[in-house]
């Protein structure tokens, strides 16, 4: 009679799909190993805080493993590393495979950019004896996160001459930083009546960036000539080089370890950069794989991928024509024998709103990797939306690999929405899927990932890119 009880759980255990911890499908010695591959995560987080320094890290660990900046026309063989860097702003990176590469390429895209303030073309301004910079914000924000936290400045400027003033100012513990301010509660009953969208206005996002005088009681507007002045010394920039400069605001804050427990990490940017630094991390240690093993790392994804550097260019089709031709095939037919990862997060389960999620079909923190098998609006309006065979090889190939993952929706059906590069990479015939790491609080100025999902991203972009 008693085995009636064990058959019901056998039967469950065959039947049911599981969904659990990630903990306990991991060996300590693999948390552990999963702990410190995020130490030099949030190093990465540290370092490379926008496209253009993602670029810059990128590059100086591919060159230390051994890539080549490819030409078209190189000789290229199996193992062969290269890559190619978009304008500072993107970067492509390949392992050549023992397979002919008309079987296709293996392919990890992830975006580099993040939400942020951009300074406008003419961002510096004097009011009542405090200098500001002007800003338009960049990307999916609520604009209220964005005051009253610690900013850094970073990006380049193109002086008139021609010549480059690289800025990165706010990161180093002995130098300054930035701020939007926002109204006391005393004094914000009528602010406290707008709505949470428009609690801060778009045009109040303004950047308080000094407030003493160049010791001239004459002059006008002698706080912005003070400024001015500054950064005349330290960059050797007039007020006219804002026009050719491209100049982002950022939080300041660093990464750190979250929860007593420091089982998860709160940083800037996790969007999408967890993703492209375990995209990174996986085609480093990617050593002749089967099929040719080609990662990129996008700009643009947050503005909706236009734009020479954004996925919805042709750069990424040139270069896999490219490649293509130097290993005697054509692009297309490459590209329609191409699988891809869209590498790029999904939103975790919050339990403090968890009325925008269902249950079934969300995303967990710690419940490992993410597979989303389409992302979208309303009635999937805008998604790729992966077939059922590629979903299946998928799933096929990650248990294989013991790669600890789950599926997940964006939210309740017409709840809002939301899209990936995944929907542009499969309209050049690839058969491409989402693949990413759920986040808390993402688009917000400090954003929070689980370890485990961060490592099993990892796992899982290199399972993928060595099949
Ligand atoms: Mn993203
Ligand atoms: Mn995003």
């Amino acid at each position: 009679m008693s085995d009636i009880k064990n058959d019901t759980k056998e039967l469950k255990k065959k039947l049911f799909l599981e969904r659990k911890h990630g903990l306990f499908a991991m060996s300590d010695e693999e948390i552990a190993k999963c702990d410190e591959f995020c130490e030099n995560y949030k190093k990465f987080l540290d370092d490379a805080k926008t496209e253009r320094e993602a670029v810059k890290v990128t590059l100086e660990l591919l060159e230390k493993k051994g890539y080549k900046e490819y030409k078209p026309g190189m000789k290229l063989s199996a193992g062969d590393k290269i890559y190619r860097n978009n304008r500072g702003k993107a970067v492509l990176m390949a392992v050549i495979g023992t397979e002919p590469i008309e079987t296709g390429v293996r392919l990890c895209a992830a975006h580099i950019d993040s939400p942020r303030l951009d300074l406008k073309q003419n961002p510096l301004y004097e009011d009542n004896k405090i200098a500001l910079f002007k800003t338009h914000y960049y990307g999916g924000i609520k604009k209220y996160q964005w005051t009253a936290i610690p900013l850094s400045l970073h990006g380049v400027i193109v002086k008139a001459d021609g010549s480059e003033v690289c800025v990165s100012i706010g990161e180093d513990e002995s130098d300054p930083v930035f701020c939007v301010t926002d109204l006391l509660p005393h004094l914000a009953t009528d602010q406290m009546k707008r709505n949470l969208a428009q609690g801060i206005k778009g045009e109040e996002l303004n950047i308080i960036i000094g407030s003493r005088p160049f010791r001239d009681d004459e002059a006008s507007e002698a706080v912005k000539l003070n400024i001015l002045n500054i950064l005349f010394e330290k960059y050797g920039i007039t007020e006219a080089d804002f026009i050719s400069a491209e100049l982002e605001a950022v939080p300041a804050f660093k990464a750190k370890d979250i929860g007593f427990d420091r089982s998860m990490i709160g940083a800037y940017g996790h969007d999408d950069r967890v993703c492209a630094y375990t995209a990174l991390a996986a085609a480093l240690d990617c050593e002749n794989p089967k099929h040719t093993a080609v990662t990129v790392l996008t700009d643009k994804e947050e503005t909706g991928s236009d734009g020479n550097t954004g996925l919805c260019s042709a750069y990424l089709k040139y270069f896999i024509a490219d490649l293509a031709e130097d290993l005697g095939s054509n692009g297309r037919t490459v590209l329609s024998a191409s699988e891809c990862f869209s590498a790029d997060v999904n939103a975790a389960f919050d339990p403090t709103f968890p009325e925008v999620n269902e249950r079934n079909n969300c995303a967990y923190l710690n419940n490992g990797v993410v597979v989303t098998k389409f992302t979208g609006a309303r009635g999937k309006s805008g998604t790729s939306d992966a077939s059922a065979e590629f979903v299946g090889r998928v799933r096929r190939l990650l248990d294989k690999e013991n790669v600890v993952w789950q599926t997940g929706e964006l939210g309740k059906v017409d709840m809002g929405g939301g899209g990936t590069v995944a929907a542009y990479i499969a309209n050049l015939n690839v058969d491409t899927i989402d693949v990413g790491v759920p986040v808390l609080s993402m688009h917000a100025p400090y954003e929070i990932v689980s370890k485990i999902d961060v490592y099993m991203a990892y796992k899982a972009f290199a399972a993928f890119i060595a099949d």
